[in-house]
């Protein structure tokens, strides 16, 4: 993959957010060809990107989004207005009747969260169809952060729990099957993960109208194998008679979007570094929560060009540092440089922390060219305090 662009930031704000509209069709054009080539309906996970100003695009080629919470829910059926499913580990009862409101499928995380809702479920006017997360108790995710299968994990009904609060009326009314078990992963780990989950759960399979894959499915990267994909949802859709759905987020904005930055100041103690007008805690979170190395256009891994900095931000968290990149020149204040990759997993989770400003959030297209969407200041961080 080579990290390029041929748009110029120069006459942005820094620090802003860039979504390039032109990627993220691009995207959205693989996601649809599964959808038209399996049946699979592919949903957009908010949690991963909810910048919903391209809600109205989205929509023209996913079915709907999933959510994770109350506000996720509103925001998928205010904004795309097509199909709103929720999963959450567990609901709050203040909640549920507004999150009714908005949804078409809800799933549970289990048996005593179905059973306490099933009723409100059943009486709302709306049809809503309702689901049951399962552990299939198998992920080749080896950060337990983000390995929803790890020992004592909370996410979902495992095959010991299944057994042994099974009765055959606790199934009446539902209609589905959910597994959330892969992160940024190809369809070989799919597939073995589907032969797990229908070893394990295949008899409950046949009485169900849909099985969700969840999400996880990296399927608009390159050396992403779609035929594979295809025949595993082929296969299950065929051998169970199901609707099968697909919820990816990253996928669906996976290298779409760049994080425009200004060296504020450079200096030296033991190496070169610099400072950036934004920062991996406040704008990037998963830099360091994850924990990865953001791409830079133009840079290279240490000492592999001659020039070496350590990137670090204004705030005075010691470890507020992206990392260690290589140059052709030295930095200099003023200079902009640009992170790859920063459209998923960055304002949804972003904060103000030190009082460190929001970076402003753009859209590029090619008939509006840039667009500043959203942009922040004093009273947004005042009021979240
Ligand atoms: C996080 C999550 C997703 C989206 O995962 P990605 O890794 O962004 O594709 C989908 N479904 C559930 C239940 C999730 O928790």
């Amino acid at each position: 993959m080579i990290y390029q662009t041929d748009l110029d930031f120069s006459s942005l704000r820094t620090p802003c957010y860039v979504v390039d509209e032109r990627l993220l069709i691009k995207n959205l054009e693989i996601l649809k060809s599964v959808e038209d080539r399996t049946g699979a309906k592919v949903l957009l996970a908010t949690k991963a990107f909810s910048m919903y100003c391209t809600f109205p695009l989205i929509g023209k080629y996913l079915s709907g989004v999933t959510s994770s919470s109350l506000h996720e829910a509103r925001l998928g059926y205010e904004e795309m207005g097509k199909e709103v499913h929720i999963y959450a580990a567990a609901y709050r009862e203040e909640d549920f009747d507004e999150i009714m409101t908005y949804s078409n499928h809800i799933v549970f995380n289990s048996f005593k969260q179905w059973k306490k809702y099933k009723d409100k479920v059943q009486s709302h006017p709306k049809k809503i169809s309702c689901g049951l997360r399962i552990n299939p108790g198998y992920a080749e995710v080896e950060t337990d952060l983000y390995n929803p299968c790890a020992a004592n994990s909370r996410m979902g009904i495992t095959l010991e729990n299944f057994e042994k609060d099974f009765t055959p009326e606790i199934l009446e009314g539902i209609e589905g099957l959910h597994f959330h078990a892969m992160c940024e992963q190809n369809s070989d780990t799919l597939e073995r993960l589907l032969k797990v989950v229908e070893e394990k759960f295949g008899t409950y399979m046949y009485q169900m109208k849909w099985i969700n894959f969840g999400g996880g499915h990296h399927i608009t990267r390159d050396d992403y194998d779609i035929e594979k994909l295809v025949k595993c949802i082929t296969h299950i859709r065929d051998t169970y008679d199901v609707q099968v759905y697909l919820e990816p987020g990253e996928a669906v904005a996976l290298n779409t979007g760049y994080l425009v930055t200004t060296v504020l100041e450079t200096m030296e103690n033991g190496m070169n570094l610099a400072i950036l007008d934004t920062s991996a805690t406040c704008h990037m979170p998963d830099v360091l929560e994850m924990p990865y190395r953001p791409q830079i256009i133009g840079a290279g891994k240490p000492d592999e060009k001659p020039y070496t900095y350590r990137l670090g931000s204004a705030t005075c968290l010691a470890g507020d540092v992206i990392g260690d990149y290589a140059f052709d020149h030295p930095l200099s204040e003023g200079e902009r440089l640009v992170f790859c990759d920063m459209a998923i997993y960055s304002m949804v989770k972003n904060n103000t922390f030190n009082g460190i400003n929001l970076p402003d959030i753009v859209l590029y297209s090619q008939e509006r060219g840039y667009e500043v969407t959203k942009s922040f200041g004093y009273e947004d961080f005042k009021r979240r305090i």
